[in-house]
């Protein structure tokens, strides 16, 4: 990093940290200050005592001197007690703060950057440096650390400026001990140098490792896993590789630092002699008589924590430089943009919900891919239109639906919504016209009506239509608290568990609560039981009304009442039509997957499978 670039973080960095909150930071000097300060009142004041007692001065002078040591010790003491305690109550709020950033970024983010595994890995590697001591909390113990240093080097530097005007000690040791404390700071700089890019090159390697590490232990953790890790007796397997993941780390972190350590160890060798030397002198010039004995105490406490402070701020300054390193990566995952809040224009609110989709010619891959995931797809559909897509696993039916609702752009070609492409449009007022179940949708463990409404307040009435029509009517009515069970236990250890059918009961009234023009839907009754699904099927024209609806499954039958039929292939739309004209033709995709189907049902005399 340049200069320059150090200097634009750093600034970025402190105003941030103002900014989050001006208090916390403004207590935090004050605080390091007065620390700092107060050990000085009694080196100053014990000179004076020890020197008024030789010098046979009145009692008087001595005990007015001890008192106002620990009088103004006192004072500074209760009033550093008072800032602490603020300090402290402040910084949950820095903390809060913090750890509520990366949540906000979060939600913030586009749907495609949250999938980017680069993106995961660049905000798990800065969380954890936030954990391990760097980014804005280090330069937050910079600040404090800094304060402290510089309130203590210029107090030393005040009581010891006079040694260097006394007459009896050499002009040659004077220059000896200045050069002794030029040379070990330049050691000092040089050797922390050394040890931060070591430091930095040891978490850089790191990051990999403790990837896989904080993965194997969330998912032993995960109580869904347990299943699995039983039944499958993988208790060894997992403990066994977190083992060697965890020998390997410790084997690096050992070598680590012995190297430090060896870059360390000859300033400590320096500063040990220089220390020496300073006795030496000052030894030399109490036999000669040109200082007194208080002096003595005071100038050998002074220039040694002179020294001493002037190695810890170089350090400091040193850590805040490399920390910048941390702060550069670290600001950069919070500004990555979210390029789908471009567009601005309002989506019309149709009363008669007149809307049209059209897909044009539309490619995409997922980004770090090769591989099309569609390919140059076209489609239009109308308002009130029944749409259903079907193909085989991973001919790219998904895919579609998470472009028609923005989780991600076209990498070629464009969707319009009435004519115009969607991304000119306001992001949030896009997406609030469609309704969604995915296939791997999640409930929060919140209470059943809150799920249902995705909020706060809801409209218990309204919830409890769109559970029955969504089929969870006969569950609803056995729930403890009704609409305000609490759904799963994570939360509420009363809350209720619900089986993976019944929670796509209830991802199925979320968006019927939703009420929005179009409703998509993945898959909808994969969890479901035979009755249930046959359920959601006679009574679809009901639970969609009116609605634009796009819907895909595998279960051909439920696709005969779409008025539109569209499969996929590979990525690709190979026929569209209606139930009737793609069963007629016998060599097409639709066909072969019916045969396919129908082998496993019943089959009525109509030969429609169910
Ligand atoms: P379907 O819904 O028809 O089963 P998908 O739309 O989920 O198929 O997947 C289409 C293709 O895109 C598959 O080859 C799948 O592996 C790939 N794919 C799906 N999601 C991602 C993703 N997040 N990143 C990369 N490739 C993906």
């Amino acid at each position: 990093m340049t200069f320059r670039e150090h200097l634009q973080v750093f600034r970025r960095a402190a105003k941030y940290t103002f900014s989050v909150n001006r208090k916390y930071t403004l207590l935090l000097i004050a605080n390091a200050f007065l620390s700092s300060a107060v050990g000085y009142v009694p080196i100053y004041f014990s000179a004076r005592v020890i020197d008024s007692l030789i010098a046979k001065a009145p009692v008087s002078s001595a005990i007015l001197y001890a008192a106002l040591t620990v009088g103004i010790v006192f004072a500074v003491d209760l009033l550093n007690t008072y800032i602490s305690s603020e300090k402290d109550a402040a910084y949950s709020a820095v903390w809060r703060n913090e750890d509520w950033a990366y949540s906000e970024k979060a939600m913030q983010m586009a749907y495609g950057s949250i999938e980017d595994p680069q993106i995961a890995r660049l905000r798990y590697r800065i969380r954890l440096e936030s954990q391990t001591g760097q980014n804005l909390f280090f330069l937050y113990q910079h600040i404090e650390r800094f304060t402290g240093q510089v309130t203590k080097i210029a107090a030393s530097a005040a009581l010891t400026a006079s040694f260097f005007t006394i007459s009896s000690v050499p002009v040659g040791s004077k220059l000896l001990i200045a050069a002794g404390i030029g040379i070990t700071l330049t050691m000092q700089i040089w050797a922390s140098k050394r040890t931060n890019a070591l430091t930095r090159d040891f978490n850089a390697a790191s990051v990999d490792m403790n990837v896989i590490g904080e993965h194997f232990n969330d998912y032993i953790e995960d109580y869904g896993a347990g299943k699995d890790i039983r039944l499958y007796d993988m208790g060894d397997f997992l403990g066994d590789s977190i083992l060697s993941l965890d020998r390997a780390y410790w084997e690096r972190s050992l070598k680590n630092a012995r190297q430090k350590a060896a870059w360390t160890l000859p300033v400590t060798v320096l500063n040990t002699a220089l220390k020496f030397g300073v006795y030496a002198v000052l030894i030399y010039a109490a036999l000669q008589g040109g200082i007194t004995t208080g002096s003595i105490a005071r100038y050998v406490t002074c220039i040694m924590l002179l020294v001493e402070t002037l190695l810890q701020a170089v350090g400091t300054v040193q850590a805040a430089l490399d920390n910048n390193h941390y702060l550069e990566r670290y600001f950069s995952y919070f500004d990555i943009p979210n390029k789908m809040y471009q567009g601005s224009l309002t989506v019309e609110k149709r009363d008669d919900n007149e809307y049209d989709i059209e897909f044009r010619n539309v490619s995409f891959r997922y980004p770090n891919t090769e591989a099309y995931a569609l390919k140059n797809i076209s489609l239009k559909f109308r308002v009130g239109e029944r749409l259903a897509i079907v193909g085989m696993n991973g001919s790219g039916k998904t895919t579609f639906i998470k472009l028609l609702c923005r989780l991600y752009d076209p990498t070629e070609g464009e969707i319009l919504l009435n004519g115009v492409n969607i991304q000119k449009y306001d992001y949030d007022e896009y997406l609030s016209v469609f309704s969604v179940v995915f296939q791997d949708f999640s409930l929060f463990s919140l209470k059943l009506g809150e799920v249902v409404a995705s909020g706060r307040d809801f409209a218990e009435d309204r919830v409890r239509e769109c559970l029955q029509k969504a089929n969870f009517g006969d569950r609803l009515d056995a729930m403890p608290d009704g609409v305000h069970t609490y759904l799963y236990k994570r939360y509420d250890p009363s809350g209720t568990e619900i089986s993976g059918g019944e929670a796509q009961k209830i991802a199925l009234a979320r968006a019927l609560y939703k009420d929005a023009p179009f409703i998509l839907l993945d898959e909808p009754t994969a969890a479901l039981d035979p009755v249930s699904e046959y359920e959601v099927y006679s009574d679809f024209n009901a639970i969609a009304g009116d609605k634009t609806t796009v819907y895909i499954s595998h279960r051909l039958a439920s696709c005969r009442f779409c008025d539109k039929i569209a499969v996929f292939h590979e990525g690709r739309i190979v026929q569209t039509g209606t139930h009737e004209e793609l069963l007629a033709d016998e060599t097409g995709k639709y066909h072969e997957l019916w045969t396919a189907q129908a082998q496993y049902y019943a089959v009525k005399r109509t030969g429609n499978p169910l």
